[in-house]
């Protein structure tokens, strides 16, 4: 057994002070994992849009000093007390959202929206005494998302540990914590496309990346990008793209320039832009009779759905997804072993790497729109 079991442990983390400002690099201590929780010695972590939005916090209530980060791959250094599936040195990998395997949605097969555990990004603290885990000189620092993985240590609920084979690579891997498994989940989970079908794939970001890889991987035909950005078809036909359209080049929109592509609609759509037009144009683009369309981004608060319910009517189905219906402990590993039999590529989606010393650079490349992914080494 280590030496660090049952004892705080002093570390590294990067600790976002203020809104907006530069994490700082600080010695934190770390207490010992309580009641179903785990301590995890994170490796690798990477960086997606929710930590960036959440740092800015523009429009949301501040919680702050604050660990960021939720996509990590680490090793379990130590249990609490009734965590029986987990043991020191089991590879993980750690996931915003959770699976207690008690509630009626763990029980359900058709749902991942744990009831205990499902996203809250607003608690900062952890369930079992609403306290938190970090401090600095007896000031507490607040969680993010039950994950936290901007410290060489933290501690997560057992419910957001997802165990995985140790012989992946966890500088690979660790992008299936968020955003990858939610695009690809999409798709393979949800929109179920058959071989040889036509899918159209709204924004072209790592998440929308994903929903087309795993078009790719399930044998689509056509795969149809679109985006108002140009600049991301080139990437795009990397994972598969096969056609590009930009509804900035058409005066009429852009489902009817889709339908007039593929003979009245395409088979599938997933649309992963958080914007209410391009959800519009994702469901009315679908076939009637057999196509469905996947919902994945997140809209503004005030959006409202609006399509005519002929379109309902006309057999065109409607859906939406959250983390791509996977359920974190159940699902992941069996993700983790598609990118182990090669069928899964994600060397393509970690565009930069950084020490995590310079963590605030990983921030600058995803503020500018450079690249997919960012690894954060934590050992550098
Ligand atoms: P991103 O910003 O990197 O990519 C979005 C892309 O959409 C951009 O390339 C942008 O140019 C394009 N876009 C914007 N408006 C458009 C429009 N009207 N038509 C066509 N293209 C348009 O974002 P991302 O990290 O790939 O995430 C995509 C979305 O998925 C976000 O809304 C994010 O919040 C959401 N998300 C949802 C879940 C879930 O569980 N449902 C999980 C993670 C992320
Ligand atoms: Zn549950």
């Amino acid at each position: 057994m280590s030496s660090t079991v049952g004892q705080v442990i002093r570390c590294k983390a990067a600790v976002a002070w203020e809104p907006g400002k530069p994490l700082v690099i600080e010695e934190v201590e770390v207490a010992p994992p309580q009641t179903m929780e785990v301590r995890l010695k994170i490796l690798f972590t990477s960086l997606c849009h929710t930590d960036v939005y959440f740092w800015e916090a523009k429009g949301q209530t501040p919680l702050f000093p604050r660990i960021f980060g939720h996509e990590a791959g680490g090793i379990v250094e130590s249990v609490g007390e009734g965590v029986t599936d987990l043991k020191p040195g089991d590879h993980v990998l750690p996931v915003f959202t959770g699976e207690c395997k008690e509630c009626r949605h763990c029980k359900s097969e058709e749902s991942n929206m744990c009831d205990l555990l499902r996203i809250n990004t607003d608690r900062g603290v952890m369930l079992n005494d609403g306290k938190s885990r970090f401090s600095i000189n007896g000031q507490p620092i607040y969680h993010f998302v039950g994950t936290s993985t901007f410290s060489e240590y933290t501690v997560v609920h057992v419910g957001c540990v997802a165990k995985i084979n140790p012989a992946a690579p966890l500088d690979k891997v660790c992008v299936l914590s968020c955003g990858i498994s939610t695009g690809l989940g999409a798709t393979l989970n949800v929109a179920k496309p058959k071989k040889g079908s036509s899918v159209a794939i709204f924004g072209l970001g790592a998440v929308g990346l994903a929903a087309a890889e795993g078009a790719r991987i399930a044998g689509a035909s056509r795969i149809i990008g679109v985006d108002l950005n140009p600049k991301r078809f080139d990437e795009a036909k990397k994972f598969g793209v096969t056609e590009f359209v930009n509804p900035k080049d058409y005066d009429k929109p852009v489902q009817e320039v889709i339908a007039e592509m593929t003979d009245g609609g395409v088979d599938r759509s997933v649309e992963c832009t958080g914007s209410i037009n391009a959800m519009i144009s994702a469901f009315e683009c679908v076939h009637d009779g057999w196509g469905v369309a996947v919902l994945v981004g997140v809209p503004n608060k005030d959006d409202a759905f609006k399509t005519h319910p002929m379109n309902l009517l006309n057999e065109k189905t409607l859906r939406g997804t959250f983390f791509g219906n996977y359920k974190p402990r159940s699902d992941l590993p069996s993700v983790v072993e598609k990118y182990m039999n090669k069928e899964l590529e994600l060397e393509k989606f970690i565009t930069h790497e950084v020490p995590f010393s310079e963590i605030n650079k990983a921030f600058e490349y995803m503020l500018r729109g450079d690249g997919l992914r960012c690894i954060i080494r934590m050992d550098a």
